[in-house]
């Protein structure tokens, strides 16, 4: 059955322009004229136009989606090309709602964008996601994750859900009024803050978001149009390596706090508090020093040994002058190459590769190690802003 009731699809009509752009679904008997009107009365939100949701908002715009909303608060940056292909070389600096409004207006004039330039928050995910049909979730990262199901599965709206990391991907759809799962049924507690790095510290395969931003929209598209079995309750496993797609079923948790049979948790929590950021947590746990105190003491020609734990070719774009590279990997079998009496300071891209190193360096006996909190991303944008970023 279509999530789009039957009047308001009778109330979207069709110019003799869009009978002709979209006679390719006509053709078929699954869409046909009454399925494109679905299409067209269906507003989508997309939360996030990065990897995931550049495909999946370019398809639904392209295949005549009425009302995409647009989730984001970031600007568009070099090493988002990569993957992002919303966004273009032309368009860096520019915040990602503005580039992908104008990509998506010219796959599709007839579409009405809305852009929503804020961080999807507790105070205003439940005001958003009442305004639309269906969530896509593109988000990359925990807490945003938990908020958006949480309010999903409250206001009975489907979630269509993607994950990459590397070279493996992920899909369902969470609806637990379609009798199907939430996320908090899978995973009702964050993994420990740390223990999973994001795409900017483990990388991504660039087409991996392509595969599984394109199962979503596809998912969206058919909970639409109301045809096929959606992916509610299956999990669809995507190894791009082994190039094989895996199912597993997934089943709704009755003791679930938020779509359980008593529920728990009945309005939005404090997510970044439940999840705990991954740095944050990190670097509390080892003696840390500002990028500022950093710049302080290399002025005073001050006798300590920089060491960055990221892979050569971060170092290759941008380093801190006179700081030696050691791969975190490569660390524990270097240590003879560092000086114990002398104070070491890790870094990273952003601190969380750092903090672990400080962790084994600390355990191997150098006492005088920290972390420098933020990384190069930190010294970047408040020591050195002509350094490059990525
Ligand atoms: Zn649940």
């Amino acid at each position: 059955m279509s999530i789009i009731d039957d009047a308001k699809a009778s109330r979207a009509s069709l110019s003799s322009e869009e009978l002709a752009r979209y006679s390719r679904h006509l053709l078929m008997p699954e869409v046909s004229v009454d399925g494109q009107r679905r299409l067209k009365a269906a507003r989508v939100l997309c939360i996030g136009t990065g990897g995931l949701g550049s495909p999946a908002a370019l398809y639904l715009a392209a295949a005549g989606v009425g009302t995409i909303g647009l989730v984001d608060l970031d600007e568009v940056e070099l090493s988002n090309l990569q993957r992002q292909v919303l966004h273009g070389t032309r368009d860096i600096g520019r915040p990602k709602v503005e580039s992908a409004r104008d990509r998506l207006r010219d796959a599709n004039p007839n579409l009405a964008i809305e852009l929503h330039d804020v961080r999807f928050s507790s105070e205003n995910a439940s005001d958003l996601v009442t305004r639309y049909d269906i969530v896509v979730d593109g988000s990359d990262n925990f807490p945003t994750r938990y908020l958006s199901n949480d309010v999903c599965v409250w206001a009975r709206k489907p979630n269509v859900y993607g994950s990459i990391y590397r070279f493996d991907g992920q899909s369902t759809v969470f609806a637990p009024h379609l009798d199907g799962p939430c996320y908090r049924c899978l995973f009702p507690d964050p993994p420990a803050p740390g223990t999973i790095p994001n795409c900017a510290e483990a990388g991504v395969l660039g087409v991996l978001p392509g595969i599984i931003g394109l199962v979503q929209a596809t998912e969206t598209i058919k909970l639409i149009l109301g045809i096929g079995e959606p992916l509610v309750g299956r999990l669809l496993h995507f190894d791009a390596l082994k190039m094989k797609f895996r199912e597993f079923k997934l089943r709704r948790d009755a003791q679930c706090p938020v779509c359980g049979d008593s529920p728990t948790i009945t309005e939005p929590i404090d997510y970044e508090a439940f999840c705990g950021t991954a740095e944050a947590e990190n670097e509390s746990a080892v003696p840390t020093i500002s990028v500022h105190d950093l710049k302080r003491k290399l002025g005073q020609a001050a006798s300590v040994t920089i060491v960055d734990v990221r892979e050569p070719f971060e170092y290759e774009i941008a380093r801190i002058e006179g700081s030696k590279l050691i791969p975190l990997a490569e660390l524990p079998a270097r240590f003879d190459e560092l000086e114990q009496e002398k104070e070491i300071i890790a870094l990273c891209k952003s601190g969380a590769r750092s903090a672990h190193a400080v962790q084994l360096l600390q355990k191997a006996g150098f006492t005088q190690s920290f972390n420098l909190e933020g990384g190069i991303d930190a010294w970047a944008s408040e020591i050195d802003p002509a350094m490059e970023r990525y």
